[in-house]
């Protein structure tokens, strides 16, 4: 009997999992495909910083996506092998026990994955087990692009542009349709969070805040009818370029990313909805801007496989030796949502109430903490690390480095200017009382300005400073001058 372990590690689907296809085309009676998740400790460990790796609402959205892929295996017939443990420990004992003769696996770009597969590697080797592991998570395989990785653009429309004219995106492969049973064993129980070790007011789910954008619901089967909602039934893609650059409400972006993350669902699938959509519905900037952000994922998941380890140095992909500081007086400020900045302090409100947070918002939060504050960019990527739910190592770390300007594609000291992005994208200043409501009295063509407030206009409006709303920690002009001094004197490393 032929038996091939398939660790899943951020691919929890069945569906368009050309790894699977190719494994079930070899099949015979004699050959069996086993399934496992290994919950690994270090996930649940503490990032350098002191933060929780994978903080409540993540860790939750795995189990389910875990419990999920269960599910699915169980009704093909098969079942998931779910263990608490480092794969390099718990791989090998599994090869021994069940006379396992092939490992498979998605293989990772970054340096923590790369070091547990090392790890497994080596505790391997002398079982003499034969591993095989894959490329997944992008619409374009490697093989596919018009240049070596090392030749990757750092201009993300050059890149853009060179992969759109060269190779087109493949489409998804039919899912499994049936899976052999497992031998007989002790297949285990999902970990509940305390198990885990994560802190939640509860022990098996996360206290979820009502006003979450979206309710997210781990899995491969909500991740698929989310697909379904957003395109087909709120037929939302039609209007995605206009809306997409919205903070409230579920339909003004995909909310796709945490399923995505976890690999619940390809991109490629979604692109394959996309034109059908197109062909059934309606094509037009929108249902092709989809695809373009979509394509920026990939580009980050290529920019991690160049520069590698750069991805996480305080100096980042440019080399540049930026005197950032460790504050952690207004680090504080700007992770609990108190700069006295509406639109900074109502997403970052959101994100820890619920673990997301928009795009316009991580740009806008990203650019004060660092051209405002002057924060060490890397802690910012780890309180993002540690409480979003979409978390994804590439997109993450690659869009800290682009924004802190230690990036590809850096074109100077580029900052966002918060008032007037909080009026382009807020006008009424819905979202900012949404979260801040203790700024519902005020108008919504001030409350963008509420720092130049004196403190009798505010008690106008209800709100007392430093009581009820914190005055701002720094001044916008004063402390971008300082920043724009500390980036364009910053020596770049050879
Ligand atoms: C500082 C910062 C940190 C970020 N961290 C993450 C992260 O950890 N995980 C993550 O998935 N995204 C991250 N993003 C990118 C982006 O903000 C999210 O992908 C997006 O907000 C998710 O919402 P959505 O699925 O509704 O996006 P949509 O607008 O509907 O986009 C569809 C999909 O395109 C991809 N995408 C869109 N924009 C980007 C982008 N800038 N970079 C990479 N992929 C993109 C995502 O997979 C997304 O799900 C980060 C952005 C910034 C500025």
């Amino acid at each position: 009997m032929q038996r091939t372990l398939i660790w899943h590690r951020y691919n929890l689907r069945l569906r368009d999992r050309h790894d699977l296809q190719h494994l079930q085309k070899l099949q015979t009676s004699h050959s069996q495909l086993i399934p496992l998740y290994c919950f690994d400790p270090r996930d649940f460990g503490k990032t350098a910083f002191g933060f929780p790796k994978t903080g409540a609402y993540r860790s939750q959205f795995l189990r389910e996506s875990v419990a999920n892929l269960r599910e699915n295996l169980r009704q093909q017939g098969s079942d998931l092998i779910i263990r608490q443990g480092k794969p390099e420990q718990i791989i090998p004992e599994l090869v021994k026990t069940l006379n396992i003769d092939q490992v498979c696996f998605e293989a990772s770009l970054t340096r923590e994955e790369q070091q547990v597969e090392q790890a497994l590697r080596h505790a391997l080797q002398p079982l003499r087990t034969h591993i095989q592991t894959h490329w997944g998570a992008s619409l374009y395989h490697p093989s596919q692009l018009p240049f070596e990785i090392e030749q990757l653009p750092d201009v993300f429309s050059q890149f853009r542009k060179a992969v759109e004219k060269s190779a087109s995106i493949p489409p998804p492969v039919a899912p499994l349709t049936q899976f052999p049973p497992l031998p007989e064993m002790d297949v285990g129980e999902l970990p509940s969070l305390a198990s885990l070790g994560v802190d939640s007011p509860q022990t098996d789910s996360p206290q979820t805040d009502s006003r979450s954008v979206l309710a997210f619901q781990g899995g491969e089967s909500a991740g698929m009818q989310r697909l379904h909602d957003y395109i087909w039934r709120g037929d939302c893609l039609r209007n995605y370029k206009l809306t997409r650059n919205g903070m409230l409400g579920a339909d003004y972006s995909s909310k796709f990313s945490p399923w995505l993350a976890l690999g619940c669902l390809s991109p490629r699938s979604i692109v394959a909805e996309v034109q059908r959509y197109e062909q059934e519905r309606v094509a037009n900037q929108s249902t092709y801007w989809l695809v373009f952000e979509l394509l920026w994922r990939d580009y980050f998941r290529l920019v991690a496989a160049k520069y590698r380890d750069r991805l996480f140095y305080k100096s980042g992909l440019q080399k540049r030796l930026i005197d950032w500081q460790q504050d952690w007086q207004l680090f504080d400020s700007w992770r609990s949502g108190m700069t006295g900045y509406p639109l900074v302090d109502a997403n970052m409100r959101e994100l820890a109430a619920t673990g997301f947070m928009s795009n316009r918002g991580r740009q806008n939060v990203a650019s004060f903490l660092t051209k405002n504050l002057g924060i060490d960019w890397r802690m910012g990527a780890e309180w993002f690390e540690s409480l979003l739910i979409d978390y994804d190592v590439c997109s993450n770390w690659g869009n800290w480095t682009y924004t802190a300007g230690v990036g590809n594609d850096a074109r100077g000291f580029r900052y966002f200017n918060i008032p007037k992005q909080s009026q382009d994208y807020d006008p009424n200043g819905d979202y900012l009382k949404y979260w801040l409501p203790e700024l519902a009295a005020v108008p919504g063509d001030r409350i963008h300005q509420i720092h130049r407030l004196n403190a009798a206009e505010l008690q106008n409006y209800g709100v007392k400073r430093g009581v009820d709303y914190p005055p701002p920690v720094v001044d916008l002009a004063e402390s971008l001058a300082v920043n724009q001094q500390r980036y364009e004197s910053a020596i770049a490393l050879q």
